[in-house]
Formats: C-alpha cells, sequence, structure tokens
C-alpha cells in the first residue's frame, strides 16, 4: 500500500496528540484521506515515510523560499549549533538580523523579534493600542493572523476550510472589540470608522490574502485604507508572515509602493525555524518594553539558531535579487498556463496569483472576498488534490489555501505539474 507507514503513523498519533496533528490543516480533514507523514525534503521535493517523493508547494507554508535544507543555511545553522541552544541573553547576531531587516525594508526602523506569527500579530496590536490609547481594531473576512482570541472571529486558514467563523473557549468580552470588514471592500470600513469615531487603534491586514486562498489587493484597496487611517489617526498593520521578504526584498510595502505603520513577520525571516517578528518607526516601537510600557517578551525570542537560519535566509536572499523575479516569473507561467487546461477542457476557474503565491478557485465567477471564495467547488479542488498527490505533487490540503513557489521549482516541476493536470482532466 502506497501509504502504509503514514496511516500507521497517523493512527498512532492520534492516540497522543489531540487529531494527531500539532496545527489543524495537516490533518487533511477538508481534502479527506490519511495526512502525508514526511521523514525529509530537499530542493522542491518531499519524502515521506514510505519512500514516495512529491513536488512541493506548500513549502512549509511559505518559508522555504530557496526550497528545502539549502545547503548555505545547513551548514550556516550545523556551525551556529556547535556554540550552543540558547542563552537566554542578548546576542550580537540579533542586531546582525535586525539591521538586515530593517535596511531592506521602507519605514521601519527597529524590530522584536517573537517565536511566531500568531505572536507577532498579538503583539503588534497591542502596541498598537498602547500607542494609540485606542481599543477597536479592523480586520477582514477571511484573513488569519494567527489564533491569539481577538483574532478568531471569521478568520482564515483552517478556521475556513474547517467553516467555524469562530471557536469556542473566546469570550465575547475579547472579540468585542475587533470589527469585521470585507477584504476588497473599502465601503466596508469606512462605515467602521463612521460607527466607532476615535476608536479605532488600528487595521490589520494581509496585504495578499493568503489564508482563503490567495486574494490579491484589488486597485487602490490599501492605498485608500493608508487614506483612511490617516484621517482617522488610526495605525495600518500589514500582517508580511506570508509575503514579508516573499513579494520582494521590501515586502508589500515596496511591492504596492504604500506604507504601513506596523509590519508583521514569519515564515522567511527564520528559514523554516519558528521565528515571528514585528516592526516599525522608532516612534512606535520606543512604545514597547523595556523603553517603553507596552509589555512583550519571551525565553526563547531571538533564539541563536532561529536567528543564524534566519540571517543566513535573508542575506542570500539580499545578494540574489533575480531570485524574487524567478519566483515571480515560475508563479506567473504555472498560473496561467494551468487558467488555460482547465478552460480547454470547459472546467470554470479563477486563478489568482500575486508573486509566488497562487490559488486556483472553481468557479466561473471572479474572487474578491471570503463570500467568493465559500462559493467555489471545493468538491472538486478535493478531486485534483488526491489525483495530484497520488501522482507525486503536494498542494496545500485546502481550496482555501496558498500554493507557495520556491526558488527550486523549475521547468521540470513545472511541466510535470501540467502534465498531471491534463492527465486528470482527460481521465475524471
Ligand atoms: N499571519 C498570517 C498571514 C499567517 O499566514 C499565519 C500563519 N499561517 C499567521 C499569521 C500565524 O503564524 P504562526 O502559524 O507562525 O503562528
Amino acid at each position: 500500500m502506497k501509504y502504509e507507514r503514514s496511516s500507521a503513523l497517523f493512527k498512532n498519533a492520534q492516540k497522543y496528540i489531540p487529531g494527531g496533528v500539532n496545527s489543524p490543516v495537516r490533518a487533511f480533514k477538508s481534502v479527506g484521506g490519511t495526512p502525508i507523514f514526511i521523514k525529509s525534503a530537499k530542493g522542491a521535493y518531499l519524502t515521506d515515510e514510505d519512500g514516495n517523493s512529491y513536488i512541493d508547494y506548500i513549502n512549509s507554508w511559505g518559508p522555504m523560499i530557496l526550497g528545502h535544507n539549502p545547503s548555505e543555511v545547513l551548514e550556516a545553522v550545523t556551525e551556529q549549533l556547535k556554540n550552543g541552544f540558547s542563552f537566554g541573553t542578548p546576542t550580537e547576531l540579533e542586531t546582525e538580523i535586525a539591521k538586515i531587516i530593517t535596511e531592506s525594508v521602507p519605514y521601519i526602523d527597529q524590530v522584536r523579534m517573537v517565536n511566531s506569527g500568531t505572536e507577532a500579530c498579538m503583539s503588534a496590536i497591542r502596541l498598537a493600542r498602547g500607542y494609540t490609547s485606542r481599543n477597536k481594531i479592523i480586520k477582514f473576512e477571511g484573513c488569519y493572523h494567527g489564533h491569539s482570541d481577538s483574532f478568531l472571529i471569521k478568520a482564515g486558514s483552517g478556521l475556513a476550510t474547517f467553516g467555524s467563523p469562530s471557536s469556542p473557549g473566546v469570550t465575547p468580552g475579547t472579540t468585542q472589540d475587533t470589527l469585521l470588514a470585507k477584504y476588497n471592500d473599502l465601503e466596508s470600513v469606512k462605515i467602521l470608522f463612521e460607527q466607532n469615531p476615535e476608536e479605532i487603534a488600528a487595521i490589520i491586514l494581509e496585504p495578499v490574502a493568503g489564508n482563503m486562498g490567495c486574494i490579491p489587493p484589488e486597485k487602490n484597496f490599501l492605498e485608500g485604507l493608508r487614506d483612511l487611517c490617516n484621517k482617522h489617526d488610526s495605525l495600518l498593520i500589514f500582517d508580511e508572515v506570508m509575503t514579508g521578504f516573499r513579494l520582494k526584498m521590501g515586502g508589500a510595502q515596496e511591492y504596492f509602493s504604500v506604507k504601513a505603520d506596523l509590519i508583521t513577520y514569519g515564515k522567511v525571516i527564520g528559514g523554516g525555524m519558528p521565528v515571528g517578528a514585528f516592526a516599525g518607526s522608532h516612534k512606535i516601537m520606543k512604545f514597547l518594553s523595556p523603553e517603553g510600557p507596552v509589555y512583550q517578551a519571551g525565553t526563547l525570542s531571538g533564539n541563536p539558531i532561529a536567528m543564524r537560519a534566519g540571517y543566513t535566509t535573508l542575506s542570500i536572499l539580499k545578494d540574489n535579487p533575480s531570485i524574487f523575479h524567478n519566483i515571480n516569473n515560475t508563479t506567473r507561467k504555472l498560473s496561467t498556463e494551468l487558467s488555460i487546461i482547465f478552460k480547454d477542457f470547459g472546467v470554470p476557474v479563477c486563478v489568482k496569483q500575486c508573486g509566488s503565491m497562487m490559488s486556483l478557485f472553481f468557479t466561473a465567477e471572479d474572487i474578491h472576498n471570503f463570500d467568493d471564495v465559500t462559493r467555489a467547488n471545493h468538491e472538486y479542488f478535493n478531486k485534483y488534490f488526491h489525483f495530484m498527490l497520488e501522482n507525486g505533487i503536494y498542494l496545500p490540503p485546502s481550496g482555501y489555501e496558498t500554493w507557495f513557489i520556491s526558488s527550486c521549482i523549475l521547468g521540470n516541476e513545472i511541466n510535470k505539474t501540467l502534465e498531471l493536470t491534463r492527465k486528470f482532466l482527460s481521465k475524471i
């Protein structure tokens, strides 16, 4: 049996780990079937516990922008390990990575390291509230900013996959200050500002939505949010956990030429290690403890192994700006060709792509926001997913997720993906 060991491992995992996984989307609940247990990865490929290999279009949900296990990062981390795993003290490396981040990204002076995207967004919101002395925040339906309580209202990612708009355990008190707007709909944001004068601390959004599938911002949407924040003295927070150091070295601010007040990071800046960060101008960041009154901390924050992996990854990206150009081109080619193939076979599809992120939505309608995504044919996506998996292509296991392209995905991988898609369509 092709997945014999994965099936046995999943069975055993369910005994000791809730649902057998440490993060819900991994359980394949949306697409059905048994999750594949991965043993190793190199370049564009994953190898599972049964020895099957796959072209990886998830790339650890974004961070493996250079593909898996790049030798320069591996060597740097191996060297770093010899010095010790964690000190709980300042290290020179933390300043070095903060320097490369602040020098690469417009409008930010300082950066605080944390251990995950969740922590980054949770802390950025606290800082925004502390800085503005206001309580309310605006978030968008279908955007995901980690699993801290105040964001678990109509969030994307696993919550979209499982159709749970919110979560038990989150108190109404926590969520009453989270206001919901519609992605790509400035009017819905304007109304919230009118209804809550001088109460909104910040708007937080994914500048390219990636947790309801990939939905790029439409013309003037980000600019409009910037204007509204200026008008109402609120902060604009770009959650760049997916887009940071992926769209471009300077992230969405550089890609779209729109300034944010705070940026949150994860994924790429840890090179695959558990890292997040948030950043902004010194005027705002000085409100953080120990310089200022807004408390935020972390025993393992700035961990030397994670910092070395991140620093090496960012240095490679900085020295090779053609990487962004190449992965964006590869993704454009893949998305365009897939769109043509599905249309040739008469299957309605809406393909969305921005930089090296993309999604296929099986619908004849255009996709602008979360409601549109819920109307797509997710059953069809699931069939496509399983056919591709069976044939060695690992797509994200939900039609609400984004495909991430790494610099190791090249012509061969793209051709195989296109060829298998044609095969799927002629069979179905
Ligand atoms: N923000 C965004 C945009 C994300 O995509 C994610 C994770 N997918 C998070 C925040 C939370 O990050 P983490 O899973 O590292 O806590």
